[in-house]
């Protein structure tokens, strides 16, 4: 199988060798600002290590770190008011980066049912 890391945008921000306006990070996962904002605070939390997407079996304890990361990220971006976490996975939900990563998105309303 081909190894996707080596080619992955997310892998390579991961290892440092693209940059990124990192936020906060652990052994586990690492959080970014998103270079296309849609909303006041957009950040994006991933694991550390290549993993395609929701559907593709992350380590439990791996994805637990990046729910709780992004929940420090929501603290220290100031967004006591709430915020919410979004997984897109596969095609129907419009996932274009194929590395499991959860946006953090807050200071504005946010519309329900999402679009
Ligand atoms: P998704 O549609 O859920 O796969 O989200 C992918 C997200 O990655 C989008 O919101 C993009 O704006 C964001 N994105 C793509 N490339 C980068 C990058 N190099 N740095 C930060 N965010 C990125
Ligand atoms: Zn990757």
């Amino acid at each position: 199988m081909a190894d996707e890391s080596a080619s992955c945008i997310f892998c390579k921000i991961a290892r440092g060798e693209i940059p990124a306006t990192i936020v906060a990070e652990n052994e586990a996962a690492i959080a970014f600002r998103d270079l296309d904002a849609k909303a006041p605070v957009h950040v994006l939390v991933i694991p550390r290590k290549h993993v395609a997407s929701l559907d593709h079996y992350p380590d439990p304890v791996v994805l637990g770190e990046v729910l709780l990361l992004a929940a420090e990220v929501a603290r220290k971006d100031g967004l006591k008011d709430g915020y919410r976490v979004v997984i897109n996975t596969g095609p129907d939900a419009g996932q274009t980066i194929h590395h499991l990563h959860a946006h953090v998105l807050g200071g504005r309303n946010m519309a329900w049912p999402p679009g």
